[in-house]
């Protein structure tokens, strides 16, 4: 184990010169306090969980303290924000505290989001208030435990510093550990603006730092695409599997490293809609549910332009094309698992499309549907299931699928139960538990958001008087505006 003094310092983004990020110090919050931390996040930089108290942290949480020997940098990177091409973005309210070498030989960027002013914080006001970072820590967290790729969340802090949104808050930070913070956009700020020589620099250290194994291919750049192309679409085949809305896939918000990122009006579907808007902002549904497949596929195109000088657009658009079955074949080994499905029937897809049908006509519980298909035998389990469904007719129909489907399951109900259930969570990070932490962290409580981040850290085995947290939303909980505006 390590201390906040002892860690070990890479600058592999840092070393890529002035043309890639600015130096900026983070400005401080005033009294500022923690609000909760990740011991799970704290281990992978070797430090204790006790470092959650101290003193340190919660300086370099809050913009009061940096490590001397590493120079805070804001990056600059462009994108294409709901399809239209932003030439300038870049960190407008987050630092890149440091690039951490941990024991196992692991690097992890320490960001700092919510730390003031940077030269790319346009009109705003380089801050984050408390929901959003709560709810970014809580989303980071919950998806790494379901074991889908993303960046992660060490800890939050408040203050009492004044920021205005809609109405009066108080500026947050919170502290996001990433392996990079490459994005889409990164590439397309050189690209776009002809600056070759750093946008072959960006790919000297790309492919040197974050994809060796595409440096040994004849072609190395077509090899990054292809390796990109593939990690985006195992996550966005988990998202769907697991109803994750991510809510602005913009492709500054496109990790390199296909890992689920920028949260902000994000949410997990309650009952199952396959249009879900979780955006308020978002008027024509660009990014609702059922669009995030295709979105990765435009965003994927977006990075391979970016590549386009270098890699025979044939050769590019190959590996597009390569997408959208590896995103099929990834979501329906996700769904057979939560369905308790052996084997792969070239049925499959279809039976699935259907349930999903009844599902969004009969407003079912995403997240119990599935948990209470593996609590019993799947005939029993469907007949509790069947009122829920309003389609009676077309419900049974589907049954009577799914049964013959699995009339060559041998396992016991046991075994059968044992196997769903460690992919199907019981407890889900819902919008309005969410809410209802925030509304008491606003007041200066933790202790739900402490709970709920202690429950959702195990999300597949019920946990003793913890029934609340697996129900389904109350009226005002259901549809709980989200906007951009964090
Ligand atoms: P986001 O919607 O968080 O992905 O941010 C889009 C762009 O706006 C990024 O360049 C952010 O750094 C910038 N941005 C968002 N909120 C703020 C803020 N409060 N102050 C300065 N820049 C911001
Ligand atoms: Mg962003
Ligand atoms: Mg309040």
């Amino acid at each position: 184990m390590k201390s906040l003094d002892t860690l070990e310092f890479a600058g592999r983004f840092a070393r890529l010169g002035d043309a890639f990020s600015a130096a900026v110090e983070p400005t401080a919050v005033e009294q500022a306090k923690m609000v909760i931390c990740s011991a799970d996040a704290l281990a992978l930089l070797d430090l204790p969980a006790e470092t959650a108290s101290d003193p340190r942290l919660l300086q370099l949480a809050s913009g009061a303290w940096h490590w001397p020997e590493v120079t805070p940098r804001a990056m600059v990177y462009a994108g294409h924000q709901f399809g239209g091409y932003t030439p300038r973005l870049g960190d407008g309210r987050g630092l890149l505290l440091a690039e951490v070498l941990n024991n196992a030989g692991e690097y992890w960027d320490v960001h700092l989001k919510g730390a003031g002013l940077t030269p790319f914080s346009r009109s705003g006001d380089g801050r984050a208030v408390l929901r959003s970072s709560i709810r970014e820590f809580l989303a980071s967290e919950y998806l790494h435990t379901l074991g889908i790729a993303t960046s992660r969340a060490l800890c939050v802090t408040d203050s009492d510093t004044t920021v205005w949104r809609e109405h009066r808050e108080t500026a947050a930070m919170l502290i996001r550990l990433a392996p990079s913070h490459i994005r889409f956009g990164h590439f397309e700020y050189f690209y776009y603006n002809k600056q070759y020589a750093e946008l072959e620099q960006l790919h000297e250290h790309v492919l040197k730092d974050l994809y060796p194994e595409c440096l040994t291919a004849a072609e190395p750049l077509a090899a990054l695409l292809q390796a990109v192309v593939k990690r985006t679409a195992h996550t966005i085949a988990q998202w769907q599997a697991y109803g994750f809305c991510h809510g602005v896939l913009n492709t500054d918000n496109m990790s390199i490293l296909g890992l689920t990122f920028d949260f902000g009006p994000y949410a997990f579907l309650d009952d199952f809609q396959q249009a879900h808007i979780c955006n308020h902002s978002d008027h024509h549904g660009r990014y609702a549910f059922n669009q995030q497949v295709s979105i990765g596929y435009w965003n994927l195109t977006a990075f391979a332009e970016t590549l386009t000088r270098y890699v025979a657009i044939e050769r590019l658009q190959e590996i597009l094309d390569g997408y959208a079955d590896i995103q099929q074949q990834a979501y329906l080994t996700a769904m057979r698992a939560r369905l308790g499905l052996l084997g792969a029937d070239a049925g499959d897809a279809l039976l699935i499309d259907k349930l999903l049908v009844q599902m969004d006509h009969s407003a079912v519980d995403y997240t119990l549907f599935f948990r209470r298909l593996g609590e019993q035998p799947a005939a029993a389990a469907l007949a509790t299931m069947r009122s829920e469904f309003a389609n009676q007719a077309a419900f049974a129909e589907w049954v009577d699928e799914f049964l013959l489907r699995c009339s060559t399951d041998t396992r016991s109900q046991a075994q059968r139960r044992t196997q769903m259930h460690a992919v199907n969570p019981l407890y889900m990070l819902r919008n309005y538990l969410i809410q209802l932490a925030i509304d008491e962290a606003e007041d200066g409580n933790y202790g739900l958001l402490h709970k709920l981040h202690q429950v959702l850290s195990d999300p597949f085995t019920e946990q003793p008087d913890c029934e609340n947290y697996a129900q389904r939303p109350p009226q005002w909980g259901k549809h709980l505006p989200i906007s951009c505006s964090s």
